[in-house]
C-alpha cells in the first residue's frame, strides 16, 4: 500500500500496546494558541508562528505507542486530543494538577493502558527518513470489546515462517 496514494485513508487495526516510546518525553510545552512545540527554553518560550507567548505553555501529549497484533510489532504516533481521550485527561492536568512534571517518567494511569486489546483507527502522517517510512498516526482508540485474545509478545508461535498456513486458531476452552 502506497501511503502517498492513501493520504486520506482511514484504516483500523486490532492490537495491544506493549510499551510507549518517548525519547523526547511524553509531553512537550506547546503554544497556547496553536499547540506547536515551543522553542527557546523555559525563560524564553517562543512559537514559530506566534513569537513569544504571553501565558504559560500548554503541556501537550506526543508519544509513540509500540503495538503488536501478536505477529508484527510497529509504532503508532499519538498526540493531542486523541491522547487526551485515550488517557482520560489532558497532559495539562497530568503535569500541573497531578504533578507528573518530568516528561521522561510515565504516569501510572498512562502505563495502565498497556497490554490490552484495542481497536486503533489510523491514518498516515509525514514521511520519516530515519525510519524510511511514513509515520502512522492514531486518530482514535477503542477498547476491543470482542475480547479476541492477542498472543503476548513473549511467546512466539512455534511454526516456522515458511509454513504455508501461519495462522493458528486458538481452541475455545471449556465449552460446557
Ligand atoms: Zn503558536
Amino acid at each position: 500500500m502506497n501511503p502517498y496514494e492513501h493520504k486520506h485513508l482511514r484504516f483500523t487495526y486490532q492490537a495491544s500496546i506493549v510499551d510507549f516510546d518517548f525519547p523526547n518525553g511524553w509531553w512537550y510545552p506547546s503554544c497556547p494558541k496553536c499547540n506547536k512545540k515551543l522553542s527557546g527554553g523555559e525563560k524564553n518560550y517562543t512559537c514559530m508562528d506566534h513569537d513569544a507567548i504571553t501565558s504559560l505553555p500548554v503541556p501537550w501529549f506526543r508519544l509513540e505507542c509500540i503495538v503488536t497484533d501478536g505477529e508484527d510489532v510497529t509504532n503508532f504516533l499519538i498526540f493531542g486530543k486523541t491522547a487526551e481521550n485515550f488517557f482520560g485527561s489532558s497532559a495539562h492536568h497530568y503535569v500541573y494538577d497531578k504533578k507528573f512534571i518530568d516528561p521522561s517518567v510515565l504516569p501510572p494511569a498512562m502505563a495502565a493502558k498497556l497490554n490490552k486489546s484495542m481497536i486503533f483507527q489510523l491514518r498516515f502522517g509525514a514521511f520519516r527518513s530515519i525510519t524510511n517510512r511514513c509515520e502512522v498516526i492514531i486518530t482514535n482508540i477503542f477498547d476491543d470489546t470482542t475480547n479476541k485474545s492477542i498472543h503476548p509478545l513473549e511467546t512466539p508461535t512455534p511454526e516456522p515462517k515458511s509454513s504455508a498456513t501461519s495462522k493458528t486458531s486458538t481452541p475455545l476452552s471449556s465449552m460446557k
